[in-house]
């Protein structure tokens, strides 16, 4: 009987427990755990990767602007002065929001007395037929360095083969912000970089193709911003495919709904983001892109002590319009999330959420860039703009040391049209899309 207790103890989960854990070292998950460190409360914060990752940057990363190392900061380091603050790096498998526990890849289950669930979100395919099989997403540094090797890879090979016919195309489906940055960006380099390291060939013979369902791109932001954005893109040589969405992907291209098809050797995914698998698994309400319906302040409806922040929240502001998918937007639900959590701690009461509005803002190439920013949404575009970009996400990135460093690098390659960072071709090891 004594063996057979043993036994079932011995085949028990390990149990971590805590007061708080924090799901996701992103902007979201790393804000709300560094504002309750030194609060009383002891914070478990987990990830599946052993860093922090600045997705604004990734696309520079894909171009070989920066370097890695310039967008991915060690969530232990990050931590180091927090004893009270914990970085577990692990797979999380499934999240259950009533017991409060979630269960790791190897099996482990932690609880906690309160769960921030802050995993972002990933590529939505909607359904289209090849998308997830044969294309790039553009989500995490992942996806960035392994896009940024096959585009290198496909020039080394061309090169090789001295085939200056090879048709390079690159199609990106979706013309949001990071579709409009990465096309540019790809452009930019075909004109100023790729002819001095290659062939000019290579360069002349490829084209980039950007694709959407709406007639424009940058949905979100003002006529006059769009019009700036799609005159500079045609300035850089993309070719734009708007009013007509993607029906099928196959390895070699891509097909649209008005028949017509457009060959490609990359096919990039950034049509869009949707809540992940673990949300879904998770019972909780699901709303708009599947992401979980949050309170004004931050905690889930029917769920007591579990707060759900950033790209995995539908989260409104205090005038109940729905907030973007912004790296502000998850950084300061993220620190007011906290500070709701150390009252519910201490026996304070909780305050419904107040965004502090940065603006919107994309690249569109070298020196190109709109915002639309302050109370009025005033619409600025150029050398000003790219300003306003550079001020807002300096203030996102989360370390003194790492803010000047990304910075700086990214503004001498800038400038100086030096690609240092080149991606190698073996820098990931995941196989391509087929
Ligand atoms: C290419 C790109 C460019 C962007 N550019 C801008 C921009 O210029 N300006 C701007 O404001 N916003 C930008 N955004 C949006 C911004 O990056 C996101 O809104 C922001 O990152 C959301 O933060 P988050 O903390 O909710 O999620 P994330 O930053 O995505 O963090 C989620 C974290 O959860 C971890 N995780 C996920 N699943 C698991 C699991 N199962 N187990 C353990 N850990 C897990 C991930 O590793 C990650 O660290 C961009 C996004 C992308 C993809």
């Amino acid at each position: 009987m004594a063996s057979d207790v043993s036994a079932s103890v011995a085949s028990m989960p390990t149990m971590i427990s805590k007061d708080v854990i924090v799901l996701g070292g992103g902007f979201a998950g790393v804000a709300a755990a560094q504002h309750l460190a030194g609060k009383g409360a002891e914070v478990l914060l987990i990830d599946k990767n052993n860093y922090h990752q600045f997705q604004p940057l990734h696309y520079q990363v894909a171009t070989s602007q920066i370097g890695v190392s310039e967008v991915a900061r060690p969530l232990r380091e990050m931590f180091r002065r927090h004893a009270d603050v914990r970085v577990l790096v692990s797979e999380v498998s499934a999240i259950d929001p009533v017991a409060k526990t979630v269960t790791l890849a190897d099996g482990r289950v932690c609880q906690a007395k309160t769960l921030v669930v802050a995993v972002g979100a990933e590529a939505n395919y909607f359904g289209i037929p090849g998308a997830e099989e044969h294309t790039y997403p553009m989500y995490t540094l992942d996806d960035a360095l392994r896009l940024g090797a096959q585009m290198v890879s496909e020039l080394d090979h061309a090169d090789t083969a001295n085939d200056a016919s090879r048709s390079l195309d690159l199609v990106v489906v979706g013309g949001g912000a990071t579709g409009v940055e990465l096309a540019g960006a790809v452009a930019d380099n075909l004109r100023s970089v790729v002819p001095t390291l290659f062939s000019p060939d290579f360069a002349r013979a490829t084209t980039v193709h950007l694709v959407d369902m709406v007639p424009t791109v940058l949905g979100p932001f003002s006529e006059k911003s769009q019009k700036y954005a799609r005159a500079h893109l045609g300035e850089l040589g993309v070719e734009l495919r708007l009013g007509v969405g993607v029906t099928e992907v196959k390895p070699d291209g891509v097909t649209l709904a008005d028949g017509s098809t457009i060959p490609a050797t990359i096919i990039v995914w950034a049509g869009g983001l949707k809540a992940s698998r673990l949300i879904a698994e998770s019972g909780m309400p699901q709303g708009r892109g599947g992401r979980v319906d949050v309170n004004t302040e931050l905690t889930v409806p029917g769920f007591p002590g579990v707060y759900v922040l950033g790209d995995s929240a539908n989260i409104t502001d205090s005038k109940g319009r729905a907030l973007p998918q912004l790296g502000s937007v998850a950084q300061q639900s993220g620190k007011w999330a906290a500070r709701n959590i150390h009252a519910d701690l201490t026996g304070g009461h909780r305050e419904p959420f107040r965004y502090r509005d940065k603006g919107i803002m994309a690249m569109i190439g070298r020196g190109a860039a709109v915002a639309e920013v302050g109370p009025g949404r005033r619409q600025i575009q150029g050398p000003l703009a790219f300003l306003a970009w550079l001020g807002v996400h300096a203030a996102l990135l989360s370390g003194v040391w790492q803010r000047v460093g990304a910075f700086a690098s990214w503004g001498a390659a800038y400038l100086t049209h030096n690609r240092p960072q080149v991606v190698l071709a073996s820098d990931t090891g995941k196989p391509r899309p087929q």
